[in-house]
């Protein structure tokens, strides 16, 4: 599966326009499908919708450990680091 920041990155280089579909691809390490498909609207950013949405939200569970990103002892995934990371993007 392709990753949802490659696809945003495939986004932007199509929008910037100095590089065709072809450079895209090899610079990304895609196949030229994929980025046409995302030139064409074909390629949903199914991941990112999904987190503007608050979807991607997984109920924390199991036993606590220690969060790599805020250092706290929460249960995984660390909901601080999911709101801090909400807040970012603006919500
Ligand atoms: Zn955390």
């Amino acid at each position: 599966m392709i990753a949802s920041g490659t696809i945003s990155e495939i986004r932007c280089l199509l929008e910037e326009g100095t590089l065709s579909q072809r450079s895209i691809a090899a610079r990304l390490g895609v196949s030229r499908g994929t980025v046409s498909a995302v030139a064409l609207g074909k390629r949903p950013d199914h991941e990112a919708r999904r987190r503007l949405r608050g979807e991607d939200l997984i109920p924390p569970r199991g036993v606590p450990r220690r969060c790599p990103e805020c250092g706290r002892r929460v249960q995984m995934p660390c909901l601080a680091c999911y709101l801090q990371s909400a807040r970012q993007r603006g919500r």
